[in-house]
């Protein structure tokens, strides 16, 4: 497996890109959902992701508006102390984001700091084992820069689909 702190610099964004636009001209969408999955539940099994958290260090964190008072009582804060200490308003809509990057809940084991009420949003990335991935794939293109697993489920389904072969001729 790739390291973290390699993913970016080595992951092919214009080659992504063509890949992303391969599977959307010849990928079924349900068997696409299968492949996604097998490989997230095969890569994922090995991967110990507190030793890489690119995921807190390379985005700020992300809390949704409904979080707050749970999150709050979690770590004993009332919800205005909560907000004052580590989040600010998204530029858009009604939902919050840490005030810094690497997010401020990220702890030196990479453990989070909110615990299992960490957002809803994180412990479903890379999204990778999530239905609909034709559709997303878009958003992919950017995952498979920060995320090693999302990088390497991609790289292996270019290899499944003979991409780099068919690409060339
Ligand atoms: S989900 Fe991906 S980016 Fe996040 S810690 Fe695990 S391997 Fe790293
Ligand atoms: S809330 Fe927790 S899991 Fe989500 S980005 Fe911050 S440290 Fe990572």
């Amino acid at each position: 497996m790739i390291q973290p702190d390699e993913v970016r610099a080595i992951a092919k964004k214009n080659e992504n890109f063509k890949f992303r636009t391969f599977l959307k001209c010849h990928a079924d969408e349900d068997e696409l959902d299968e492949q996604f999955l097998r490989l997230h539940k095969e890569l994922f099994a090995g991967y110990d992701c507190s030793k890489c958290r690119n995921c807190c260090k390379m985005y700020k964190g992300s809390i949704p508006a409904e979080d707050i008072d749970r999150d709050a009582k979690y770590l004993g804060l009332t919800s205005e102390k909560f907000i004052a200490n580590y989040l600010e308003k998204e530029e858009y809509g009604i939902n919050y984001q840490t005030k810094h990057k690497p997010c401020d809940f990220l702890q030196e084991d990479g453990s989070c700091k909110l615990g299992d009420c960490k957002p809803d949003g994180c412990k479903k990335y890379p999204y990778t084992d999530q239905p609909e991935r034709l559709s997303s794939l878009l958003n992919m293109l950017d995952t498979v820069e920060i995320c090693p697993v999302a990088f390497e489920i991609f790289e292996r389904l270019k290899k499944e689909y003979g991409f780099r072969t068919r690409s060339r001729r």
